[in-house]
């Protein structure tokens, strides 16, 4: 084994790290942590430390660490077939078996499914998706698709443009032309503190409504929104919000694409978003949770609309021409298959839904009264609280005191792993699924802890 010291040398000379502050890693300024192992809701790194991983990773680890029969599957997988290609109608029985199960599981009407390795890749797959339609359907001016502000969508130059946070637009001249941006339903931040969940979710759609006449409706192919936002503030949608938008999208025959990365397969305590909030999309994105992350796979979910102009399109110009060598990779769907039947044995989507529901008691009671705590919010496993400077007129900190990173680290060394968002001072919790309430607890004890030394 490698110590320490050299590996922390190599680590800061040669690895560049996503999302990260290069020249702060680089002179050592900014930590970093090597993992080493895995079982449950809990990680270990190389110095010992053992963390509640409160975050899943990056909200994927839904099954928790260390299942041997994911990892079982993987190896019987890579011993049988390590890899073969998609093309041209070729396939294995994990993938096969993993594209019938995900039907099976996934909102009425939907019917086909794609494979990538990312979220990233199946949103890029998506839009070129909404985009044959359009050809097929001989609207060929019709490509313009809307995503929310504070929306995540992937950090390609589509998916980039689609994400609606600043950070991943500075300095990469993102947004692409093709991508407009809508009002957030961000109701804790709504202007107009009088208005209720309904009158800001009709709001909202008034505001997509607005957008799209003033972009004109025959240019505007699809609507694209997560369930719940995730990494722009982990915030459910206010009452009555998809009704109101799925509204207006049907009014100007605008497609929706319900990016499920981080809600699909049980996060919200349902297994998919979209049956949780009514929600009826063409096309979902679907990542992380299919295979708990043991292995990258995304999948794009087709529905029958979609995939009957798909169909048209390659009787009338030929083969789709759209694919990656390792799309439907074999491990990946091994992986997959197995993490959910898990999901399915050990009842995960339930204990999202229970325990989900107590960790936001637990943490409502802990921290909830505290004067700089705004909001606790979440539904199933996806969580948030929001620190403000005043509580009363929801006033923000100034982003320089980095507020939400102090606390961050204070929960780390209680022992507990959250997630700063990236804008604003917001906690993010999505453990894996499989969280006790003795470990809600922990969680809940640790945040207190951490709000007292950093805002007393
Ligand atoms: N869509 C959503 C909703 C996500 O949360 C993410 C990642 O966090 C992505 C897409 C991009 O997925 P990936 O990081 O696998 O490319």
């Amino acid at each position: 084994m490698l110590t320490n010291d050299r590996l922390d040398a190599w680590d800061r000379a040669h690895f560049l790290h996503p999302s990260t502050h290069f020249a702060q890693f680089a002179r050592g300024e900014a930590p970093n942590r090597i993992v080493t192992g895995g079982e449950g809701v809990y990680i270990t790194d190389r110095e010992g430390n053992r963390l509640l991983d409160a975050f899943a990773g990056l909200y994927c680890v839904n099954v928790g660490y260390g299942r041997t029969e994911i990892a079982d599957a993987i190896a019987r997988q890579a011993h049988e077939l390590a890899y073969y290609h998609a093309y041209v109608g070729h396939g294995t029985e994990a993938s096969i078996t993993l594209a019938k199960m995900i039907v099976d599981r996934a909102p009425a009407g939907m019917c086909r499914v794609y494979f990538g390795l990312s979220g990233s890749d199946a949103n890029e797959t998506n839009i070129k998706l909404v985009w044959y339609y359009n050809n097929v359907r001989n609207k060929p001016e019709k490509k313009k698709i809307v995503s929310r502000w504070r929306g995540y969508h992937g950090s390609g130059l589509m998916t980039g443009s689609l994400t609606g946070l600043d950070l991943f637009h500075r300095k990469f001249d993102l947004p692409l032309a093709q991508v407009i941006h809508t009002e957030a339903p961000y109701y804790f931040r709504r202007a107009d503190p009088a208005m209720s969940e309904e009158e800001f979710s009709a709001h909202c759609a008034q505001k997509l409504e607005e957008l799209i006449l003033a972009e004109g409706p025959d240019t505007v192919a699809a609507f694209i929104g997560e369930p719940a936002l995730g990494t722009g503030g982990l915030v459910p949608p206010p009452a009555g919000y998809w009704a109101a938008i799925q509204e207006v999208l049907a009014k100007y025959d605008v497609l929706l694409i319900a990016d499920e990365v981080v809600t699909g397969f049980g996060r919200l305590g349902s297994m998919f978003g979209s049956d949780h909030y009514g929600i009826r999309p063409d096309i979902i994105t679907s990542a992380k949770g299919l295979t708990s992350a043991y292995a990258p796979l995304s999948a794009s979910i087709v529905s029958e609309k979609v995939w009957k102009v798909l169909e048209e399109g390659t009787d009338s110009f030929g083969a789709f021409g759209h694919g990656w060598t390792y799309s439907a990779h074999p491990i990946g769907a091994a992986a997959g298959v197995a993490n959910l039947k898990l999901l399915d044995e050990l009842g995960l989507v339930e204990n999202a839904a229970s325990t989900g529901a107590y960790l936001k008691q637990k943490m409502a009671e802990a921290i909830g009264d505290h004067p700089h705590v705004g909001d606790v919010r979440g539904e199933g496993l996806l969580m948030a609280v929001e620190l403000v400077a005043d509580r009363e007129t929801r006033t923000l900190f100034e982003p320089a005191q980095g507020v939400g990173a102090k606390v961050n680290a204070a929960l780390l060394k209680r022992g507990v792993i959250s997630r700063a968002m990236p804008q604003g001072d917001i906690l993010g919790f999505a453990p894996p699924l499989c969280l006790t309430r003795a470990e809600a607890d922990e969680i809940a004890g640790a945040m207190a802890g951490a709000v007292a030394e950093v805002l007393d």
